[in-house]
Formats: structure tokens, C-alpha cells, sequence
């Protein structure tokens, strides 16, 4: 991955899932990563992870719906590493519900996280990346971002976001500075996600419909490497990694 090699790479929600296997398998192919979470025991781990096997990681604990915060992991990845080649604002929750419940905190929650901390993500990072006439963020969505499903109208309307905001910096920063925009869609991936529902039953069901056909976070990893990967005058837009039996 000749592509990948050498990038700094910053990720949000890489304490677990799919920012987990992004960091690492980024790492085997000689990115230099920059881990950010709030569980700072879990970053600890997984850098030295991949620093036993040979690979570069540095971490900060970082809450993605704080605009301080992301301004200050955006220093600390210039600080560290000298540019910042590609950002994936991964961390999502999906606290799903009935809106007749009310739920009205989740509902916030989920709004600070999915869309806010992509939008700080974006405000922290893109300012250098037009400095450096090139950059990379790829935004996570789910396939819960094309369709809506009972439990999941306030998640999806963060996912629908997420879409909305990926298309625009495309068409503002793809044309004029070089700065790629990637929108990565899974659906069903094994990871802690669904420890986010607050809801039994609907957690429950949850958990049930994982168990049976969730895929490998690295499934969508290597779609994430893919997009990296491709030659700086390729924009991957949009990738859709769903389980083959899920209709
Ligand atoms: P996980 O729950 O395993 O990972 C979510 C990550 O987000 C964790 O590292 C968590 O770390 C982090 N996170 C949550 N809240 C915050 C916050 N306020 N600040 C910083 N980090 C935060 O789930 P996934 O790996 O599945 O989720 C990754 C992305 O993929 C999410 O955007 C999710 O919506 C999306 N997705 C997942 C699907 C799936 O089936 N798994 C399907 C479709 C989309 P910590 O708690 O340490 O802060």
C-alpha cells in the first residue's frame, strides 16, 4: 500500500470496532497514527499493540462532541508528526429508541457525537490541510444514512448528516485544494456499538441480529485502506460495506 505508507493518520473512536482494526491494519502498511478516544486505557493498549509489531501510534484522549478538544488533537497530531495527511471521524454511538419514548438525552448525545464531532473534526483539521494543498477525511455513515427503520430515526438522521456534510466538502475542497472526501456506509459490523443502546429490548434484538451476521470491523478497514490507498488524483467518494445475507 504505497499509498498509505508514511501518512499521518488521525482517528476518532479508536478504542474499539472499526477504528480499532483502521488503526492497526493502517499501521501494518507504515501509516503513522494518531489514536483518539475517551477511554485513554484502551488507546494505551492498542498503541503499544502496534508498536510491538512494528508500527507507529501515538494517542490523546479526546471527547469528539468538545470543540477544545478537537482543536487540541489536530495540535497534538502536527505536534507529533509535522502535517496531517488523512482524519477518519469514526466515533459514533447509537443509543436507538421509539421517539414516543422521548429519550430526548440520546437524542442530544447523539447529535454532539455523529454530527457535531464530525464537524469539529472537519473545522479542526481543515485549515491545515488547505496549507498543505492536501488531505483526506473520510467520514463514517452506516447504511442506516440511505434508509430509516422504527428505533432508528434520530440515529439515521445523524447518518443522513454525515452524508449531507461528507458531499459538501467534496464539492468545495475536492476542486480547489486536492482534499479528498470519503464517505465509508457499514451496516452490521461486530464491534461494542451496540453496547450504546440504553433500550433492553431493543438491545437485545440488537444483539441477536450482530451474533448472527455481523461482519469483521476489518471489513471495513480495508475499504478505509482502499480509499487511502488510491493515487492522490482518485477521489473515493462513497463505500457501502454491508453483510452479503443482509437484504
Ligand atoms: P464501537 O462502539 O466499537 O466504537 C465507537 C467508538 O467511538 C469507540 O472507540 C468510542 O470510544 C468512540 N466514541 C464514542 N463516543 C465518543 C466521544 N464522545 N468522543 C470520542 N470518542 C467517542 O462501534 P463501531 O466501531 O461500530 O463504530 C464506529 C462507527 O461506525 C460509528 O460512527 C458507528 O455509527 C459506525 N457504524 C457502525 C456499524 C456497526 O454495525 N458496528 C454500522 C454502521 C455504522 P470511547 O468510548 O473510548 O470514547
Amino acid at each position: 500500500m504505497d499509498n498509505v505508507k508514511s501518512k499521518v493518520v488521525v482517528i476518532t473512536g479508536a478504542s474499539s470496532g472499526i477504528g480499532e482494526a483502521t488503526a492497526k491494519l493502517l499501521a501494518e502498511n507504515g501509516a503513522k497514527i494518531v489514536l483518539a478516544a475517551r477511554r485513554e486505557d484502551r488507546l494505551q493498549t492498542i498503541a503499544q499493540e502496534i508498536e510491538q509489531n512494528g508500527g507507529e501510534a501515538v494517542y490523546l484522549p479526546t471527547d469528539v462532541a468538545s470543540r477544545d478538544d478537537m482543536q487540541k488533537l489536530a495540535q497534538f497530531a502536527l505536534q507529533q508528526y509535522g502535517r496531517i495527511d488523512v482524519l477518519v471521524n469514526n466515533a459514533g454511538i447509537m443509543p436507538a429508541s421509539s421517539l414516543h419514548e422521548l429519550k430526548v438525552d440520546d437524542w442530544d448525545q447523539m447529535i454532539d457525537v455523529n454530527i457535531k464531532g464530525v464537524l469539529y473534526g472537519i473545522a479542526a483539521v481543515l485549515p491545515t490541510m488547505r496549507e498543505q494543498q492536501s488531505g483526506h477525511i473520510i467520514n463514517i455513515s452506516s447504511v442506516a444514512g440511505y434508509h430509516v427503520s422504527p428505533t432508528s430515526a434520530v440515529y439515521s438522521a445523524t447518518k443522513f448528516a454525515v452524508r449531507a456534510i461528507s458531499d459538501g466538502l467534496r464539492q468545495e475542497e475536492s476542486p480547489t485544494s486536492g482534499i479528498r472526501s470519503t464517505i465509508v456506509s457499514p451496516g452490521l459490523t461486530d464491534s461494542e456499538l451496540v453496547h450504546t443502546i440504553s433500550n433492553p429490548e431493543i438491545k437485545a434484538f440488537a444483539s441477536q441480529l450482530y451474533n448472527s451476521m455481523a461482519i469483521s470491523p476489518y471489513s471495513i478497514a480495508r475499504a478505509i485502506a482502499f480509499a487511502i490507498n488510491e493515487p492522490d488524483d482518485v477521489g473515493v467518494n462513497e463505500i457501502v460495506v454491508r453483510p452479503t445475507a443482509l437484504a
